[in-house]
Order: structure tokens, then C-alpha cells, then sequence
């Protein structure tokens, strides 16, 4: 069922503590954990707890969680002290864009220069 925690998931794993990760926030609805592959000095990524493939789903499903994904994010730029400088907030969506977790997931990226257009 939709939102329900999946079994053969990763990020339902870290959000039931059954894998460790490097949490720097929690909240009732999101983890924020570090990237075990950082791109950046910071790269942290925010995920709902409940289980949704990918942000499309999770923001039509459960508006006002897709909601807490992007406030946290926004509180974890001020944290990691890259608000000022610059960051970037991004939802690979689709493997065709790199996504390679299909549960729903920010990547909060900052503290060196990002390129735009992204490759
Ligand atoms: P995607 O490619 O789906 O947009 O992002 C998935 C992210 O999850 C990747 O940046 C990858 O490095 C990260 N990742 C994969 N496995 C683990 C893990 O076991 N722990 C943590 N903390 N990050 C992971």
C-alpha cells in the first residue's frame, strides 16, 4: 500500500534503523542523513518517512510532507552554514535522471561552486 514501509527498500531501512546512517535532523514526518557518497562538502539527503518511489508520488499523495522535505531542507543548508553561499536542492526523478533509490529523496548539495546546466 502506498506510504507503507517496503521491505526490499534501503531508505525504509535507515528510516526503522535497521542500516545505519549519519543523521543531522528528524523530524515526526522526515530523516536528514549524509550522502554515503558525498558530491559536496555537504551532502545530506532528506527523505519522508513514509515510503513513496519517487517526489511526484510523494507530493501528489502526501502534499504537506513533500512540504516538510523542502522546509528541511532549507534547515539544513542553515546548519551546515551554506545558506549563504549558495545550495542546491535537487530530486533525481526516473532512472533516465540518475535516480537510483525509488524512495523519495532530496539531495541537499552546497559548499563548493555548482555548475548549472547540471550534467
Ligand atoms: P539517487 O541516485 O537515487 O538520486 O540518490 C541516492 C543516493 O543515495 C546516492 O547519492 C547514494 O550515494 C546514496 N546512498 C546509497 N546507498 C546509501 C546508504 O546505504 N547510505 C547512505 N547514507 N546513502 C546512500
Amino acid at each position: 500500500m502506498a506510504g507503507e514501509p517496503q521491505a526490499d527498500c534501503l531508505f525504509c531501512k535507515i528510516v526503522a534503523g535497521e542500516v545505519p546512517a549519519t543523521v543531522v535532523r528528524e523530524t515526526e514526518t522526515t530523516v536528514a542523513f549524509r550522502d554515503i557518497n558525498p558530491q559536496a562538502p555537504t551532502h545530506v539527503l532528506v527523505i519522508p518517512k513514509v515510503h513513496h518511489p519517487d517526489a511526484a508520488s510523494l507530493a501528489a499523495a502526501e502534499p504537506q510532507i513533500a512540504a516538510d522535505i523542502l522546509r528541511e531542507a532549507g534547515h539544513v543548508a542553515a546548519d551546515e552554514g551554506v545558506d549563504a553561499s549558495g545550495y542546491r536542492v535537487v530530486f533525481n526523478t526516473g532512472s533516465g535522471a540518475g535516480q537510483t533509490v525509488f524512495h523519495a529523496h532530496a539531495h541537499v548539495l552546497g559548499g563548493r561552486g555548482l555548475n548549472w546546466p547540471p550534467g
